[in-house]
C-alpha cells in the first residue's frame, strides 16, 4: 500500500488529535514566513496558544491578494533550494500566484490523488487519459503522478486536437479520463459528429470549474461513463483536495491533510453544517508553502458525516465562486444555475453565453443559447415558443427576468480549459 489507508477513515478523537498536532506544526512552519510572523504578532498569537481545533478561529485569514502581494517567493517557508517544483495559478487579474513544492509535498500530493483514483474504483490495468493542460496548471502533472502511483497506464495527452484525443481513447482502450466538464462536453459533441466508438470508457473525472448534476447526466449519457467531481486549487497543492466517492453525493475532503471551515463571505463569521458559504481551508501537511485559513472563494457547505462508504467529512459540490457570483438587480446569481436550467430544456443546446449590461441604471442580463435543430421545423413560431419557454424556466429558478436570444447550433464559443461564459459589460454609469 502506497499510503496509509487508515487515514482515509480516521474519525472522532483520534482524528482530532492528529489534526491538532498537524495544525500546531503548520503554525510553526508558517512562522518561517515573514507575512505570517507579522500577522501573528499583530493578533498576538503564538503556536502555544492553539490548544483545541476551535482555536483556529483566533488565526488571521489568508487571501489570494496576500499571495499576489508576496510574488514571487514571499510565502515560501523553506529555502528555494529545497523547492523541487513551482506551479503558478492563472493570473486572470494582476500577477499570478506562485506555489512551491518540496519533495515531500509532491509525495503527499501524489498520495492524495492516488487515494481519489482508487476511491472511484480505478486500479492497475486501467488506462487513463489526462486531457488537461500539462504546463503551469496543476491539473496535468498533479493527476499524472498520482495515476502512475496507482499503477494506471497513463496517457498524458494534454489539451487540444479533439479528434486525435478520441482516436487515442479508441485505439488505446482508455477506461478513464480526466478533463474539465466543458471539454468533456466538446469531446462528446465531436465523437457524435464523427460516429466514434468510445465504449471502452468507464469513468470520467471532471473538475477545475463548477458543474451541475444535470450536466453530469448529460456527460454520462453521451460518453457512457460514471462521472465523478474533482475539487482542488493550486494554492492547496492542486487537484485532490476533495473528491466524490462512489456514492456521488458530496465530496470527501481529506480531513487528515486539510482543516475546513465554512464562513459567511461578507462578515467572515463561521457557519454551521448545512449552511452555504465560502470554503476556508488550512492545509495541515504543506512544507514549502504553509497557509493559514486560506479563503478559497468557493461556495459550498459542510454535509453530515454519514456517508455509506464510511469516510468522514464531506462538502457539497461547489456552486460557484464568491467572485463569480453575479449580483443582478440585487439578486445573487451563479452561472451554474443558468447552466442547470438550460440543460433541462431539450429544445436548446448546452452551450451558452451570458452578457450583463447596465441600461438606464438597471442591470440587464442577456443569455445566448443555441437552439436544437430537432425542435425547429423552419417555422419562426417554433423559435418564439422555445424562447418563451427558456425565459419562463429561467425566471422560475433565478427569480429574475432575462432576455434570451436563440442562436444557430455551433455558433457559440467552445472552451477547452475553464469556460468563460459570462461577460459583464457594466461600467460605472
Ligand atoms: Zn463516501
Amino acid at each position: 500500500m502506497f499510503w496509509n489507508e487508515k487515514m482515509e477513515r480516521l474519525n472522532g478523537a483520534e482524528l482530532e488529535k492528529l489534526q491538532l498536532k498537524r495544525l500546531k506544526w503548520t503554525l510553526t512552519q508558517a512562522g518561517q514566513v515573514g507575512f505570517y510572523r507579522q500577522r501573528l504578532k499583530e493578533v498576538g498569537i503564538r503556536a502555544g496558544d492553539i490548544k483545541t481545533l476551535n482555536d483556529i478561529r483566533k488565526l488571521p485569514f489568508t487571501r489570494k491578494q496576500d499571495l499576489r502581494d508576496g510574488y514571487p517567493f514571499g510565502f515560501l517557508a523553506v529555502p528555494l533550494s529545497k523547492v523541487v517544483r513551482i506551479h503558478t495559478t492563472s493570473g486572470t487579474t494582476g500577477k499570478p500566484t506562485v506555489v512551491g513544492y518540496t519533495r515531500k509535498d509532491l509525495e503527499n500530493w501524489a498520495d492524495l490523488i492516488a487515494r481519489n483514483l482508487t476511491m472511484v474504483g480505478l486500479k492497475e490495468g486501467d488506462v487513463f487519459q489526462n486531457m488537461v493542460n500539462y504546463g503551469m496548471f496543476t491539473g496535468g502533472l498533479g493527476f499524472h503522478y498520482g495515476a502512475e502511483k496507482v499503477g494506471l497506464t497513463v496517457i498524458p495527452s494534454a489539451t487540444g486536437n479533439t479528434k486525435r484525443q478520441i482516436e487515442m481513447i479508441h485505439d488505446f482502450g482508455v477506461t478513464a479520463i480526466h478533463c474539465t466538464p466543458s471539454y468533456a462536453m466538446r469531446l462528446a459533441e465531436v465523437a457524435e459528429e464523427i460516429h466514434a466508438d468510445l465504449s471502452s470508457l468507464k469513468i470520467g473525472m471532471f473538475g477545475a470549474e463548477p458543474w451541475s448534476d444535470s450536466m453530469r447526466g448529460e456527460l454520462e449519457r453521451k460518453l457512457g461513463v460514471t462521472a465523478f467531481d474533482s475539487y482542488g486549487i493550486s494554492e492547496l497543492y492542486g487537484p485532490g483536495v476533495a473528491f466524490e466517492c462512489q456514492e456521488r453525493d458530496g465530496l470527501h475532503i481529506w480531513h487528515d491533510c486539510y482543516l475546513v471551515e465554512i464562513i459567511d463571505p461578507v462578515t467572515g463569521e463561521t457557519l454551521q453544517e448545512g449552511e452555504r458559504g465560502e470554503l476556508v481551508v488550512t492545509p495541515l501537511v504543506k512544507e514549502a508553502m504553509p497557509l493559514l485559513r486560506y479563503r478559497t472563494g468557493d461556495i459550498t457547505m459542510l454535509l453530515s458525516d454519514d456517508c455509506p462508504c464510511g469516510r468522514p467529512q464531506k462538502i457539497a459540490r461547489i456552486t460557484g465562486r464568491s467572485d463569480d457570483m453575479l449580483v443582478i438587480r440585487g439578486i445573487n446569481v451563479f452561472p451554474s444555475q443558468i447552466e442547470h436550467v438550460l440543460l433541462r430544456i431539450p429544445e436548446v443546446g448546452n452551450q451558452f453565453m451570458v452578457y450583463i449590461d447596465r441600461i438606464n441604471h438597471l442591470d440587464e442580463m442577456t443569455i445566448e443559447v443555441e437552439f436544437n435543430h430537432d425542435y425547429f421545423s423552419g417555422e419562426l413560431a417554433d423559435l418564439a415558443r422555445i424562447q418563451k419557454k427558456v425565459v419562463k424556466e429561467l425566471r422560475d429558478t433565478l427569480e429574475l427576468r432575462t432576455t434570451v436570444k436563440l442562436v444557430e447550433p455551433g455558433s457559440l464559443p467552445r472552451f477547452e480549459g475553464k469556460a468563460k461564459r459570462v461577460i459583464d459589460r457594466r461600467g460605472v454609469d
